[in-house]
């Protein structure tokens, strides 16, 4: 696989190197289920995934995509925003996946909105030396104004506590997908 040319699958194989199996992780932004399967198989049988959608439709697919592929790990599939991810989840995680946008195959005017309550949720429920991830896709308008406030929010990051990463693609459109990454360090 060339990891360069597919974004969402580059930015999970970053992730997998902060994942153990057993480990609990999150699904931010559950769509089609992709993200949630290579989750899932990350953590393996002893592992968890939490999933979080607000379309009915997308946690459908998720279900039965997951199902078909023999998702190793317990999964929990949550019908709310990510915002709320806190109210759902009390143990400790490893990581938490953001893949913005809209769901593909779908309304495309169901987008994510940039929520910074949610990322600052996630910096806090990981563990030290866990994993924020999030890729972003500004080639529409909404995805260019939460890229812009995604990465303002991720500058601002105390740099004592995390450490934040941005990966874009220098030689593409400006409006290419791309991801940033936090850590925390304590
Ligand atoms: N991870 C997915 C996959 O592997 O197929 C792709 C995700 S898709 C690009 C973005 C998803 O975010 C859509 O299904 C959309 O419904 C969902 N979404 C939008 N706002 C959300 C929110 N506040 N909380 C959780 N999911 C949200």
């Amino acid at each position: 696989m060339n990891l360069l040319r597919n974004t969402a699958k580059f930015a999970m194989s970053i992730t997998a190197d902060y994942i153990n199996k057993g480990d609990t992780v999150v699904d931010a932004t559950v769509g089609n289920g992709n993200d949630a399967l290579a989750l899932s198989r990350l953590v393996g049988e002893t592992g968890k995934v939490y999933g979080f959608d607000i379309q009915p439709l997308a946690l459908m697919r998720a279900s039965e995509f997951l199902m078909q592929n023999e998702a190793p790990s317990e999964i929990e599939l949550v019908y709310n925003g990510h915002e709320e991810m806190d109210r759902h989840i009390s143990e400790e995680v490893s990581a938490i996946v953001f893949n913005l946008g809209y769901l593909p195959s779908g309304e495309k005017q169901i987008t994510t909105t940039a929520d910074i309550t949610a990322l600052n949720k996630a910096i806090d429920m990981i563990k030290a030396d866990g994993i924020v991830t999030v890729v972003m896709y500004p080639g529409h308008p909404a995805g260019k104004i939460e890229k812009d406030k995604v990465l303002e929010w991720g500058n601002s990051l105390d740099k004592g506590i995390y450490h934040c990463a941005y990966i874009s693609m220098i030689n593409q459109p400006e409006n290419a997908p791309c991801i940033m990454l936090v850590t925390k360090k304590k």
